[in-house]
């Protein structure tokens, strides 16, 4: 550990000394010199005040972390980017575990597995499954982390094709809360296996993670861009045009409200659009005949062409490094007029940058009683709306926004909720099926009895 992290620690009553000396990884507390540093989240708005921040290099240090924190009465969150951070409750009691050093990536192209340690983020494994003609289950943003994404169920641009990520999922490693180190599957801690596939992370610290890749090299993918004084119109285009879709067609409808900042690329700068990015997995001429009425709209700009698959991570231009953002969602039980009309008026000209309305059905909608704790996302559309908060002020104004959107919709909204799309703190039973949550809490009470992993959607143990 260098000097600088170790240097000028002051937390009366907490000795980080112990798990100093029993570690590889650093272990920083308030008043150290990188302490501002280390305690940060990917989203900047989000402002984490824990005990202490660990940086475990191995499974060991994650075994002796979870061993300092029962010694010293003190809970522990891991953390992997602090993409879905803005969830989490106050840490003052807890030892935030960051798995950012954990970083390895194989690819075994025979097996089509990828395994990923637990700080891996997405376009990592991508650019290396890549390399072999592989694609992963991968979501819009390059710099989520696999493990989180995963854990909470993982909605790719593939998913119609292939299902939710956590469905495909083969092996977990993790230690639990009494210490453990484990490999879970479906021969070893199936229960467990079952939870972490869609329950999220309040059963385990995951330290590496193994699951499915499919041959897959090129996409017919890109977005048609339109006025946004259009988004009604386009936007119910599109709802119709997606009841009658293969598997291999994702898209999401989508309205961009961009900000004058020098961040935001020249030819969009400043300006709104309603767009439709669409990802076909299939033969171009194929996805080019169903393009046809979107196409005939008279797009703008139409980017849509084929491309290497690596090249979905940029498509729906999610910021690449940690930004200041507050954002919401929910699932739709369907997507009418009257509720487009809504969505239009309570987006265009407020401070959401972008409003999207993703299409699911397909291989989601599919249930096997091979799939963990998130069999299925029954509703047919998800809605997401974020805005940019670099300032306290700015997230009360933006939040104010996307509540107001979310109370319109309120109507249409599913019975259950898409975990990694909830920034806010939901009820836990809203999250899964009442069989998956009544399940989950069971064997929270068993492996996790004292509650001692701190998720940043958390599940009470039943006993
Ligand atoms: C710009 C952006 C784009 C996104 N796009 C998509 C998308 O296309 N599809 C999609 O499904 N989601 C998407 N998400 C949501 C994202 O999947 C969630 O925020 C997810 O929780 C992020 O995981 P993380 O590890 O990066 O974040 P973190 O905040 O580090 O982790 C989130 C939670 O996961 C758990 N966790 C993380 N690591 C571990 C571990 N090692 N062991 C146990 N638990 C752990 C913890 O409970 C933690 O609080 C997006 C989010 C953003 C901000």
């Amino acid at each position: 550990m260098s000097e600088i992290l170790r240097s000028r620690t002051f937390q009366p009553g907490l000795d980080l000394t112990p798990l100093r000396d029993r570690i590889h990884g650093d272990v920083v507390g308030p008043g150290d010199y990188a302490w501002d540093e280390v305690r940060q989240a990917w989203n900047l708005s989000v402002d984490q005040h824990p005990a202490a921040v660990a940086l475990p290099e191995s499974p060991e240090d994650v075994v002796a972390i979870v061993a300092f924190a029962k010694a010293n009465d003190l809970r522990v969150a891991p953390q992997g980017t602090g993409h879905g951070a803005a969830a989490l409750d106050r840490l003052d009691d807890t030892i935030l575990l960051k798995t950012e050093r954990m970083r390895k990536v194989t690819i075994d192209p025979d097996t089509r597995i990828a395994r990923a340690e637990a700080g891996v983020i997405w376009i990592e494994v991508v650019e290396a499954a890549a390399e072999h003609g592989l694609a992963a289950l991968a979501g819009s943003s390059p710099d989520v982390g696999v493990v989180g994404y995963t854990l909470g169920g993982g909605l790719s641009w593939l998913a119609r094709k292939h299902g939710i990520g956590a469905n495909q999922v083969t092996a977990i490693e993790v230690v639990t809360a009494s210490g453990d180190f484990v490999r879970a599957d479906w021969a070893n801690e199936p229960d467990l296996f079952w939870a972490l596939r869609g329950g999220g992370g309040a059963f385990g610290i995951v330290t590496a993670i193994e699951f499915n890749l499919f041959p897959l090299e090129e996409v017919y993918a890109g977005i048609l861009w339109y006025p946004v004084d259009r988004a009604a119109e386009v936007l119910k285009v599109w709802r119709a045009w997606t009841d009658d879709l293969p598997d291999e067609m994702t898209s999401v409808g989508r309205i961009l409200q961009f900000p004058p900042i020098p961040e935001i690329p020249e030819p969009v700068r400043g300006q709104s659009f309603v767009v439709v990015e669409a990802i076909f997995a299939g033969e171009p001429d194929e996805g080019e005949r169903l393009l046809e009425p979107l196409r005939a709209l008279g797009p703008v700009m139409d980017t849509v062409t084929t491309i290497p698959v690596e090249e979905l991570s940029k498509l729906h231009m999610d910021p690449e490094g940690p930004a200041p953002g507050t954002g919401d969602g929910g699932m739709l039980d369907d997507v009418d007029g009257h509720l487009i009309d809504l969505f239009v008026e309570h987006v265009v000209g407020t401070p959401i940058l972008s409003a999207e309305l993703r299409h699911l059905g397909g291989a989601v909608a599919r249930r096997s009683l091979q799939h963990g704790a998130v069999d299925v996302f029954e509703a047919p559309y998800i809605m997401y709306a974020v805005g940019i908060a670099p300032t306290p002020e700015a997230r009360k104004v933006v939040d104010s926004a996307v509540g107001r959107l979310r109370h319109m919709l309120a109507p249409w909204e599913g019975e259950h909720t898409y975990m990694n799309f909830a920034e806010t703190r939901r009820k836990p039973s809203s999250l899964f099926s009442s069989a998956s949550y009544h399940r989950l809490r069971r064997i929270k009470a068993i492996v996790d009895p004292t509650d001692l992993i701190r998720s940043n959607h958390p599940i009470t143990p039943a006993f």
